[in-house]
């Protein structure tokens, strides 16, 4: 008997896994999606610059608004996007896991339902529970893209309150079309949210160009993987103003510290440095995916920052990378893994051992 099943823990949290993907101390990590490169020395000292002197403030709680962040962060948006957006449109919290939290506080929970599209980013359905929402699950096609007709048939059937849309998916890799986007939207009455947590790396469009007059819909971004700031902890909501309205009605007063805040106004003072290595990553996806395509594995999607692919037996291959000091990521899905794209070195090490491991297997 675990020690917690003596505690009086809720009886839909007995005998579940907390989120967990191994915090392995390797050489070469490829496995969470993190940007392989740190900030750059300037960059990191106008951000200790800036946090030294918000600290002579720390006796006070943080601008519960955020409301100079949220400008910036609208700003950001803005310049990514066509439709401008305003602070009252955006809404950060710590880290996008965060903002998916209150959206589903606000319109999910007891009672309430969700619909994901399988296989996709593990903590929709983990927050689901957390809040007590129920996760319908619809399947994507063979080939991991999102069907128009079948997605809009399972939420016509499932009726949910929340949909979830992860473009580009993870682990899958591919982005889902604005136009699938447009229908689901029209087939649901709930709120769809748009997990763009890769948005930068992806060339398809953003679902943001479809915001002006959709007030159900809201796309939800990160500083965690293309502007390099996962330790930072920093994500945001964008969507009509109503909908971001909604969110403070569960979010915890003061829930942005004084410190993150600063952290990422200096983050987006500073978005092109920060950014400049999203072309470098790219180039490392489009590398991994043809080196992996000449080897003979088959590539799923590659629109984010990561290559999903067919390896046969996934974990004996996990196994061997790792004894090779490469850390890569086991979904939990038979047959595939998934690679995030490292610095140039990184992938080429992470390459030659794939290339060593297929011929040995080979022969
Ligand atoms: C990495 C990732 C996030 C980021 O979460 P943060 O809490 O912002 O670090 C969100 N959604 C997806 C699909 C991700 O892969």
């Amino acid at each position: 008997m675990q020690p917690l099943d003596e505690l009086p823990v809720r009886d839909d949290l007995r005998g579940q896994q907390p989120y967990g993907a191994p915090q392995i101390d390797v050489p070469i990590r490829l496995n969470t999606n993190e940007n392989p490169f740190a900030p750059p020395s300037g960059v990191s000292k106008a951000i200790g610059d800036s946090v030294q002197a918000a600290a002579l403030n720390l006796n006070r709680y943080p601008d519960r608004e955020a409301t100079e962040l949220r400008a910036a962060l609208a700003g950001y948006v803005s310049s990514v996007s066509g439709p401008p957006v305003d602070w009252s449109g955006v809404w950060p919290a710590n880290g996008s896991n965060e903002v998916l939290q209150q959206l589903l506080q606000a319109f999910g929970g007891t009672g309430r339902s969700a619909l994901g599209f399988e296989p996709t980013y593990s903590m929709h359905r983990l927050i689901c529970r957390g809040t007590g929402t129920h996760y319908h699950v619809a399947p994507r096609a063979p080939d991991f893209t999102i069907d128009e007709a079948a997605a809009v048939a399972a939420v016509r059937r499932h009726s949910p309150d929340v949909v979830f849309l992860c473009s580009p998916n993870n682990p899958t890799g591919n982005a889902v079309a604005v136009e699938t986007v447009k229908a689901v939207y029209e087939a649901a009455r709930g709120i769809v949210v748009v997990d763009e947590a890769y948005g930068e790396f992806s060339n398809r469009p953003s679902a943001l160009s479809l915001l002006p007059g959709r007030t159900r819909l809201v796309v939800v971004r990160t500083m965690s993987k293309a502007f390099a700031l996962a330790g930072a902890r920093v994500g945001y909501a964008v969507g009509d103003p109503a909908l971001v309205a909604a969110l403070q009605l569960v979010r915890l007063p003061y829930h942005l510290s004084t410190i993150t805040q600063a952290v990422a106004l200096v983050a987006l003072d500073r978005a092109p440095e920060l950014l400049a290595n999203v072309g470098v990553l790219r180039a490392q996806r489009d590398r991994i995916a043809a080196e992996l395509g000449r080897l003979g594995y088959r590539i799923l999607g590659s629109d984010g920052n990561f290559v999903f692919f067919e390896v046969g037996n996934e974990r004996q291959v996990w196994q061997e990378l790792l004894s090779h000091g490469v850390l890569v990521r086991d979904v939990g899905l038979p047959g595939y893994l998934r690679v995030t794209a490292g610095t140039p070195e990184e992938t080429t090490e992470f390459l030659a051992v794939m290339q060593r491991i297929t011929k040995e297997s080979a022969s």
